[in-house]
């Protein structure tokens, strides 16, 4: 019998049809949310279940459905996943690392630009008929081609950015939770700094860490006003690592100057404020957001899974401690 697995968000259709060539798959391909009272009851009887960022895997859920084998993320990130409960239930959990870095780096140079420019605010005053000459001291951004760029979470899309970033001439501070190699250092010509130095000189602060109990609030009052006024704040990493309310303070204040952010504290709500504000360029959490990517990344969550209910090692395995069985 084939082994029964849980689609709980869209994925492509290719990867879908590959899936159900080796399981019974339960797929939403509707997509409507699945509320955490729907998925236990789907839950039920299945060994695999692909699962979306907004899917949270706890200890309570696994511990309710002892024949689960694998949870397979559609996403790099996994702050979704409680990995070491998953260990001691000996379930394996897997992400999709690697194929996204260039597509969410791109993103984030949209942001930088699109930031520094004040290109949202430009365009709404553009389309409602609002601009009605041209001025010298207008819509007045911030370069950014020779500036110093300030990457926090020195990762594969810390390091996609940072390649980006040569291209426009930039000093590059990296603040990180251990130091790169002498190599990568000089490949990127990046200079590692501790987060305040971070802050203080760096013209972008742009955010590439994981979502962690201890990167929580990572920029928050505090952290904001160590930034240049003219600083540019980017979030393309995960909401809670930047303190909302604290970031709709600054910016209502002219704290910095500007922020683009794609992820949210409680997403898709956003945090009081913030929408009206002109200097910041919001995008609905779409870092990987490509035609591509998106199919890559679901073809990579269908092969962890086939290969984890086939007896071999998914290739993504976030608890390698685990022996596969
Ligand atoms: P990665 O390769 O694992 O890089 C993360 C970097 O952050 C690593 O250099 C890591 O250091 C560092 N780090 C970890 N904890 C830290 C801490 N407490 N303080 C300082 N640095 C710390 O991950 P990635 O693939 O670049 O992805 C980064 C994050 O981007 C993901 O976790 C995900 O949440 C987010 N993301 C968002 C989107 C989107 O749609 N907006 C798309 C893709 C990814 P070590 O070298 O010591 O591990």
């Amino acid at each position: 019998m084939k082994p029964r697995v849980l689609v709980t968000r869209e994925i492509s259709p290719e990867a879908l049809t590959r899936l159900k060539q080796h399981c019974t798959v339960d797929s939403n391909q509707q997509d409507a949310p699945v509320s955490p009272r729907q998925l236990l009851l789907r839950l039920k009887g299945k060994s695999g279940l692909v699962s979306g960022p907004t899917d949270q895997i706890t200890e309570a859920v696994l511990a309710k459905n002892p024949q689960l084998k694998i949870v397979c993320n559609v996403a790099v990130g996994y702050n979704n996943l409680d990995i070491a409960a998953a260990t001691k239930h000996g379930v394996m959990m897997t992400n999709t690392p690697g194929v996204l870095d260039d597509t969410t780096a791109d993103l984030t140079w949209a942001l930088i630009l699109s930031a520094a420019r004040g290109l949202s605010n430009a365009d709404r005053t553009v389309r409602a008929g609002r601009w009605k000459r041209w001025r010298v001291m207008d819509f007045l951004g911030q370069d950014v081609y020779g500036k110093t760029i300030g990457i926090c979470g020195f990762g594969r899309i810390g390091r996609g950015v940072a390649r980006r970033a040569m291209g426009f001439g930039m000093k590059v501070l990296y603040a990180s939770r251990s130091r790169a190699t002498g190599a990568i250092e000089q490949e990127f010509r990046a200079s590692y700094v501790d987060k305040q130095t971070l802050l203080r000189e760096s013209d972008v602060v742009t955010l590439h860490l994981p979502l962690f109990p201890e990167t929580r609030h990572y920029i928050g009052a505090k952290e904001l006003s160590l930034m240049k006024p003219s600083a540019i704040l980017v979030n393309t990493a995960r909401g809670p690592i930047v303190d909302e309310r604290a970031l709709v303070s600054a910016l209502r204040r002219g704290r910095i100057f500007a922020a683009g952010i794609d992820v949210y504290e409680k997403e898709p709500a956003l945090a009081p404020g913030l929408a009206s504000l002109p200097n910041v360029v919001l995008t609905p959490h779409i870092g990987s957001g490509t035609i591509e990517t998106r199919l890559k990344m679901s073809n990579m969550a269908v092969t962890n899974c086939i290969a984890g209910l086939t007896g071999q090692r998914p290739p993504n395995l976030l608890n390698p401690v685990l022996e596969v069985s």
